[in-house]
């Protein structure tokens, strides 16, 4: 499939989570053209607020190849990915995103997005959520537990 195709597919399961209650997004990924995983939104009816359609598609993309690391393949999404998301497909090291509406697109129908990525941009102190760190000592032996493990699998 074209570039175009994967995305309509991403379009059409967009639309078909509207009627089916989820939210307005979808997301296909695929290698060499080929669909590997695809999904839609599922905050509401899974009871998962991470249930994006981004996030949905890597879980069954890395679940079906069996790997956390999705080199090699391109996510398609109806709308530009959340910061979560983004931060996703980075962790799963896709190599291309796709998408077709926009942060801005996905504001005006009441999703928080932009306003995610607007407080990434500011400083802790500065954003909404509050932030504290706690016990830093404490938490720092299992970091060094890792770094001297033989048997880790860095990803
Ligand atoms: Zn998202």
């Amino acid at each position: 499939m074209d570039k175009n195709e994967l995305m309509r597919r991403a379009i059409a399961l967009s639309e078909e989570s509207v009627k089916n209650g989820g939210g307005p997004f979808g997301a296909v990924i695929a290698r060499n053209g080929a669909i590997i995983a695809e999904a839609s939104n599922s905050v509401t009816t899974d009871h998962d607020p991470t249930a994006h359609a981004e996030v949905n598609a890597i879980r069954k993309a890395a679940s079906r190849l069996d790997t956390f690391d999705l080199s090699g393949c391109e996510i398609y999404t109806s709308c530009e990915p959340c910061p979560m998301c983004l931060g996703a497909i980075y962790w799963a090291h896709l190599d291309r995103i796709y998408y077709a509406n926009d942060r801005k697109d996905a504001a005006r129908i009441g999703f928080d997005d932009d306003f995610i990525y607007r407080e990434i941009a500011l400083s802790p102190a500065e954003r909404h959520k509050k932030m504290e760190i706690l016990l830093p000592q404490e938490a720092r032996r299992a970091f060094e537990m890792w770094q001297q493990s033989a048997e880790k699998t860095a990803y």
